[in-house]
C-alpha cells in the first residue's frame, strides 16, 4: 500500500510517515501541491493525505486536480481548518474523510485503515503466539479467552503487535497512541503496559510483553534460550 502524503510542516509529515511506516505502508511526502501533482501524474497511489494549507496552491485545488484524473485514490484531508463549511467544502469536492489537527495517531491510523479497505473486505487480525487481536471489531484473546482491554490499552498492544519482535521507545509509544504534542509524559507507558501485563501475561507460562532495558517494550513469542537444553545432547554419552 502506497501513501502521499502532502504536507509542508515537515514536523507533522514526519509524524505521519514514522507512524505508517510503523504499521507497514509505504509513505512518500510532497511538501507542496506542485510537487504532490507531479508525483500523482507519475504514481498510481492507494492513499493521499492531502494537508488544505499549501504555501503554493490550495489544498482544495490539489483534490479538484486529483478527483479528476482517470485513477483517482481516496483522500483524507487533514487541516486545522475544521470549521463545518471546510468540511462541507471538502466532502463535497471529492474528499473520502476529513481529520481535525491536531490528532491522536491512532484516529488516522484507523481512518487510513477504512479507506484502504474499501472494496477489499480482508478482515485484519495480527497473532502473537496464542495472543489474537481483531483490528476490525477491536477484540483481544489468549487462546479461546477474550481479554477486555480498554481504548488506549488496545491501541498500545495493537501498535507493540504490529511491531512484533521490534522493541518500541515510550516516545513512540506516547506519539503513537496520544496526540502528537503529548510531551513529557512517557511515564504513562509504564503504566499502562502493567496493566496490558496483569491482563495478557498474568499467570500464564508464556510472557508475551517484554522490557527491553534502555529502549521500551516488545511484544513477542520468540522461544526462550532455556528451551534448547531439553533436546537430546550428543556431548553426554
Ligand atoms: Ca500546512
Amino acid at each position: 500500500m502506497r501513501i502521499l502524503v502532502i504536507e509542508d510542516e515537515k514536523r507533522i509529515a514526519d509524524f505521519i510517515a514514522r507512524g505508517l511506516e510503523g504499521s507497514g505502508y509505504t509513505v512518500e511526502v510532497a511538501e507542496n501541491g506542485t510537487a504532490a501533482l507531479a508525483r500523482i501524474h507519475d504514481i498510481d497511489y492507494d492513499l493521499i493525505i492531502l494537508d488544505l494549507m499549501l504555501p503554493d496552491i490550495d489544498g482544495l485545488t490539489v483534490l479538484q486536480k486529483v478527483r479528476n484524473r482517470k485513477v483517482s485514490p481516496p483522500v483524507l484531508i487533514l487541516s486545522a481548518r475544521g470549521t463545518l463549511d471546510d468540511r462541507v467544502q471538502g466532502l463535497e469536492l471529492g474528499a473520502d474523510d476529513y481529520l481535525v489537527k491536531p490528532f491522536a495517531f491512532v484516529e488516522l491510523q484507523a481512518r487510513v485503515r477504512a479507506l484502504l479497505r474499501r472494496g477489499q473486505p480482508l478482515a485484519e487480525r495480527l497473532q502473537v503466539g496464542d495472543l489474537s487481536l481483531d483490528c476490525i471489531r477491536r477484540k483481544v484473546a489468549r487462546g479461546d479467552e477474550v481479554i477486555d482491554l480498554a481504548p488506549k490499552e488496545f491501541s498500545i498492544l495493537e501498535y507493540l503487535m504490529r511491531n512484533k519482535g521490534r522493541p518500541l521507545s515510550r516516545t513512540m509509544i506516547v506519539e503513537h497512541v496520544w496526540e502528537m504534542d503529548y510531551d513529557g509524559l512517557t511515564n504513562i507507558v509504564d503504566v499502562y503496559i502493567r496493566h496490558l501485563r496483569s491482563k495478557i501475561d498474568e499467570g500464564r507460562p508464556q510472557k508475551l510483553i517484554h522490557t527491553v532495558r534502555g529502549v521500551g517494550y516488545m511484544v513477542d513469542a520468540a522461544e526462550k534460550p532455556a528451551a534448547a537444553s531439553t533436546e537430546p545432547s550428543r556431548t553426554d554419552v
